[in-house]
């Protein structure tokens, strides 16, 4: 398979495993099996609805709620529609260009806003109060907020992996991940989600064994994860490198144990740490890996969205047909995929 399929399948990896979590997003494990069964394909969203037929907010098992409610099968969310922005900038700009990044990506958030003041998308709220500030007028360098702490910045930044790696600008790269991730966030250990990433993707590409990643991540993650401040949310649920060096020693573990111990909510110690688990639980079954992933409930649109750019950059084209066939704007995203990919050829070596 040749390498330019490795860089099309990051952008159909991040969007197919989108849209696979999508219709469940938010929901536990037990709710998707009560509900669903077992994800295998695109779905519309799932509505539980009473025999009245008004959507239930709760059962045995916690709360109900729709995030995507307004979606369709098939359809990706706010973390693809982040990072096509990300690679439309760096392929519109030759490289990286932080104000127009910003500005491509506000342009997504402003173009989905409802007159009721609600956003489509499914954007968090981290990510929207940093384009807040972007719409005031704030430097993409100033209007990062302190937040969630959520992952964002590791959802949408696989373009940027694909350009590193296409450059070879790997340090300059790494700074850029945190500028990116900076736009909407402060708490390092977000922050530190989107370097770890960026990296990842590009060092798949590059051919990594599963020990040498499995090792150079948390050693990656410490440098750039500063402490977080003590009045930061969550500042006492500790370190996203903590959880990565788990991953590490606990490698074989089952996935039920990996998901007691990391969980897959939307803070970025839980969802970014159990998509990279699965990830190299699965190292060599990517499909059943992010099947299982999916089913796994929580912030299922964005492990799927991270599993599937990793797999994407690792192997290729590895996905059933009907899934490239049927997942929002497949032809685009590999274009896109392709026209990173030339900067291989086309860039001078740094
Ligand atoms: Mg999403």
């Amino acid at each position: 398979m040749s390498l330019k399929e490795h860089y099309q399948s990051t952008l159909l990896g991040c969007a197919i495993g989108d849209a696979l979590g999508m219709p469940v997003e938010g929901m536990k494990p037990q709710q998707i099996k009560k509900y669903v069964g077992w994800i295998t394909d695109f779905i519309d969203p799932v509505i539980v609805r009473d025999p009245q037929g008004n959507a239930l907010t709760q059962d045995e098992f916690g709360k109900l709620k729709y995030w995507n409610k307004d979606f369709q099968r098939g359809e990706y969310t706010d973390d693809t529609i982040l990072s096509v922005a990300l690679a439309e900038s760096l392929i519109a700009c030759r490289g990286f260009n932080l104000e127009d990044i910003a500005r491509r990506q506000v342009a997504e958030y402003t173009k989905r806003l409802q007159p009721d003041g609600t956003v489509f998308g499914g954007f968090g709220k981290t990510t929207i109060d940093g384009f807040k500030n972007l719409l005031t007028g704030k430097s993409p360098y100033e209007s990062g907020v302190i937040g969630g702490p959520g992952n964002a910045p590791a959802m949408k930044m696989a373009p940027l992996g694909l350009w590193m790696h296409a450059t070879m600008t790997i340090e300059r790269g790494l700074h850029f991940a945190h500028l990116v991730g900076n736009i909407t966030h402060r708490d390092p250990r977000s922050l530190a989600s989107g370097v770890v990433q960026a990296y990842a993707i590009s060092s798949l590409l590059e051919g990594i064994d599963r020990s040498s990643f499995l090792r150079k991540i948390p050693s990656l993650c410490t440098s750039v994860e500063q402490e977080t401040p003590a009045d930061y949310p969550l500042a006492d649920r500790g370190t996203l490198v903590e959880c990565l060096e788990w991953i590490s020693e606990n490698r074989d573990a089952s996935a039920d144990e990996a998901h007691r111990h990391l969980k897959s909510n939307s803070l970025v110690f839980c969802s970014y740490p159990f998509a990279l688990f699965m990830f190299q639980k699965y190292w060599d079954e990517p499909v059943k890996g992010l099947i299982e992933t999916v089913n796994y409930g929580g912030d299922c649109d964005t492990t799927g969205a991270m599993f599937g750019a990793l797999t994407g950059a690792r192997h290729g084209l590895c996905w059933p047909q009907h899934w490239v066939e049927n997942v929002q704007d497949s032809a685009r995203l590999q274009e896109l995929g392709e026209q990173l990919y030339n900067f291989n050829a086309s860039s001078p070596r740094k």
